[in-house]
């Protein structure tokens, strides 16, 4: 994203090695590459999008982190000119329809990603100030009523020229404090009760809400808070709208002395307010003198969550990307000036590029960031498609009158439909049922139970692969730049962006949420039918495109799905069930592995859509072949990682739960034998993790006196497909050293284009 580079380095000068055999990318990826990437290179909207968040980001955001703004907890006036920037770059009016004001017809959730990746590029609290307000929106957007929507969205919106009214922002209050709602979001002790109830007029109700780690709250006009009922006229729990006028406390309370995101403002507010019960989000009926809400606060925060994760998960991958430029500049500039060397030589020109261990872990952080911006953009793009399909769907329910548990069944009845659709769609041309496929597309609930088991995975994958695992690798791009990385100078702010990371992986849910909603989503027949489908995909791929590592992500899925339908029936050496609810140790490493296969996956097709599409833009033209082939092996490398990773989560899994018998002389005889079975099965096999306990003997018997025994002809496929998988990591070391010498060539502008 770096137009007008100049040269620090002319390609080809003190090469490393070797010359390179393949063309390297001339600059780092600029909009004409990323576009076509992440699928925007036909929407100027979009592009404009782009345009003036990376303004504000550059300009205004950048200048007050050099200035030091981020050094106090209070939200101050330098602060508070960010609203106005956002407001004038079109970000705040995103979230709304061009009806209320805003700019773009039809879903966003591409343009928020694109709008929080350009401001996570320079400073994460500022995008989560400008998506907090979206975040506070959004309750009202998904389950609101009309005149809620209507009404809120237009305050929301900035104020016009001719225009006379007060611009208003808002926060989202879930969270309270200790000991109710965090990660548990049941345990509210926020209240609403009935205040007073005129004789058929609307009733009046109080609320009383604390929160904790509240964003936008120091200057929020209204929040929407979630509330339990308190009173027997009023159903279950729900979220209001509360406003800073209404009669009562409106208490901001003491700000949060954030490490992080200094450039939002963060507390801990007091409301206890009366509010008319038309504040309910989505409306209430009542029943029997009792209020009922249409939506529980529990469905709401569902609804909001699903879609505004997505955007969080982004901004921790664009902190990995934006972290390239300055370690390549501070790696050739290392040792420049003083006595130690002149232009020319490999010293000057490539400094600590010379050490292959800082080329191999920037290559790695490059490929991280790749693989979460291709998940994060894919995923923003699968809610885009999901939305009008949700229409159709709800459509369809409308007109045959089914809500709640009669929706429900009509989902579960059509879900063999659904898998089938999606084995249909994946065979090769010409279809073997193409009848039968036209149906199955034509039907009213198939495609959106495909997409939306899709979007039940990866919405959640994309919020706990980037930020958990983009956070670890974040701190490697810190160290890359030795003493520096942790100094408030550090070019890039790698430092803050490093602890910022680690607030992107609490807030909107920590880890252990995602990891929740995992795995449940994750064994859902649709997706995994999908998931099952990218097998011969990626075979497909790996036969044009081999230097993808496509063949090691199609062997590590075969892997992780024949380990889930192996825990699904396994008993640990106590007897207890290995894939359920309470077993996290189970369910959470296998939540992580497949995260880790859907980056990559996304990461090699959107490498496939710039080497196809790249041609159609002229400017490319002479750059392409370059950076097809560096992208090609930065995928490599990372399905390499990602199948690495897979192997052993799944290996712990299948072999950790069995007993490890004793090592004596008597069961060395058994070990003995135990490898030559392995052998057997996997030729070249040198080692068994399995344990002695766990051979079938040669006459089908297994050996008690070993403990827990498991019958090996049930590990035999596992063991072979494991083997598989590691014969399959072949060439994505040369993959790596290829990428890493074109680190060594690409050119970077002279000095970062935003202030230090
Ligand atoms: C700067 C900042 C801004 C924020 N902005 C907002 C906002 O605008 N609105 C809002 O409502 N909230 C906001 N939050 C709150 C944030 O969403 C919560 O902090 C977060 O959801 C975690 O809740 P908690 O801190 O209570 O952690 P806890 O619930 O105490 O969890 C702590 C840890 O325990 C473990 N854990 C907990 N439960 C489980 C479980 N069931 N299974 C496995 N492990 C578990 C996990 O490791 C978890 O990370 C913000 C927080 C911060 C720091």
């Amino acid at each position: 994203m770096h137009p007008d580079p100049q040269t620090t380095q002319k390609p080809g000068s003190s090469e490393l090695g070797p010359a390179a055999t393949r063309p390297v990318p001339p600059t780092l990826p600029g909009d004409d590459v990323r576009q076509i990437q992440w699928r925007f290179a036909d929407r100027y909207d979009l592009q404009m999008i782009v345009q003036s968040s990376r303004a504000a980001a550059r300009g205004p955001v950048a200048r007050l982190v050099a200035a030091g703004v981020r050094n106090s907890h209070e939200w101050t006036g330098d602060k508070a000119q960010l609203l106005t920037v956002f407001d004038e770059a079109g970000i705040t009016s995103l979230f709304m329809d061009p009806e209320h004001g805003g700019l773009i017809e039809g879903p966003k959730n591409l343009a928020l990603a694109l709008a929080a990746f350009e401001i996570a590029w320079v400073d994460g609290g500022a995008a989560t100030c400008s998506l907090a307000g979206h975040l506070a929106l959004a309750p009202i957007k998904e389950k609101g009523t009309d005149a809620q929507r209507s009404d809120y969205m237009a305050r929301c919106v900035p104020v016009q020229p001719g225009e006379d009214r007060k611009q208003w922002r808002g926060a989202f209050c879930l969270t309270e404090p200790l000991p109710y709602v965090g990660v548990d979001t049941g345990v509210l002790s926020g209240k609403v009760r009935v205040a007073e109830w005129p004789e058929g007029g609307e009733p009046i109700l109080h609320v009383d809400k604390r929160g904790r780690f509240i964003t936008n709250m120091g200057f929020a006009n209204f929040v929407t808070a979630a509330v339990a009922s308190d009173d027997e006229r009023i159903k279950g729990s729900c979220m209001v709208i509360l406003e800073e006028t209404d009669p009562g406390t409106y208490d901001r309370g003491v700000p949060t002395k954030k490490l992080v995101h200094q450039l939002s403002s963060t507390r801990d507010p007091i409301f206890s307010l009366r509010c008319p019960a038309s504040r309910i989000i989505g409306g209430y009926t009542v029943k029997d003198g009792v209020i009922v809400p249409n939506f529980s606060h529990g469905e709401i925060i569902a609804a909001v969550f699903r879609r505004t994760r997505v955007t969080v998960g982004i901004m921790t991958s664009a902190k990995l990307l934006s972290a390239v430029e300055p370690i390549i500049r501070y790696q050739r500039s290392r040792f420049r000036g003083g006595t130690s060397g002149e232009p020319g030589t490999p010293r000057w020109d490539l400094g600590l590029q010379q050490k292959e261990d800082v080329r191999h872990r920037l290559v790695d952080i490059w490929a991280t960031g790749e693989a979460g911006s291709s998940l994060g953009f894919a995923t923003a793009r699968l809610f885009d498609e999901l939305e009008p399909v949700e229409k159709v769907v709800e459509g369809y329910f409308a007109e045959r009158g089914l809500e709640g548990r009669g929706q429900l069944r009509a989902m579960r009845k059509a879900q063999s439909a659904a898998v089938e659709y999606v084995r249909l769609r994946a065979m090769p041309e010409p279809k073997p049922d193409q009848a039968r496929l036209d149906e199955l597309s034509a039907d009213a609930l198939v495609p959106h139970l495909v997409l939306d088991s899709l979007a039940n995975v990866l919405c959640p994958a994309t919020k706990l692969w980037n930020t958990g695992h983009g956070a670890n690798v974040m701190r490697e791009a810190v160290s890359l730049m030795g003493g520096y990385g942790i100094t408030e100078d550090c070019p890039g702010f790698l430092g803050q962006k490093w602890m910022d990371a680690q607030l992107e992986a609490t807030y909107e849910g920590p880890e252990s949420v995602q990891r929740r909603q995992l795995a449940v989503t994750m064994t859902d027949p649709v997706f995994l039918a999908q998931l099952e489908s990218w097998v011969p995909e990626l075979r497909a791929i790996a036969n044009t495109h081999g230097d993808t590592g496509s063949c090691s992500l199609a062997s590590a899925i075969e892997l992780w799905r024949w380990t889930l339908d192996h825990l699904a029936g396994a008993k640990d050496a106590a007897g207890k069930t290995l894939y359920a609810d309470a077993r996290q140790g189970v369910t959470f490493p296998m939540a992580d592995a497949l995260c880790w296969l859907l980056a990559a996956r996304q990461q090699i097709l959107d490498v496939l859509e710039l080497e196809q599409k790249g041609p159609d833009n002229p400017a490319l033209a002479e750059a392409l072949d370059g950076y097809v082939a560096f992208f090609t092996d930065l995928c490599h490398v990372q399905a390499a990682r990602a199948a690495g990773e897979v192997g052993r989560i799944c290996a712990e899994l299948v072999f950790g739960y069995n007993r490890h018998p004793t090592w004596d002389d008597e069961n060395a005889a058994h070990d003995r034998r135990h490898l030559s079975v392995l052998e057997a099965v996997v030729p070249g096999i040198s080692a068994c993790a399995t344990g002695r306990g766990e051979v079938v003997e040669e006459d089908g018997t297994h050996a008690e006196k070993h403990g827990p025994c498991v019958r090996f002809t049930g590990y035999e496929s596992f063991v072979r497909l494991r083997s598989k998988l590691d014969g399959c990591l072949t060439g994505a070391r040369l993959a790596k050293d290829r990428a890493a010498q074109s680190l060594t060539q690409i050119m970077i502008p002279e000095a970062l284009d935003y202030p230090q």
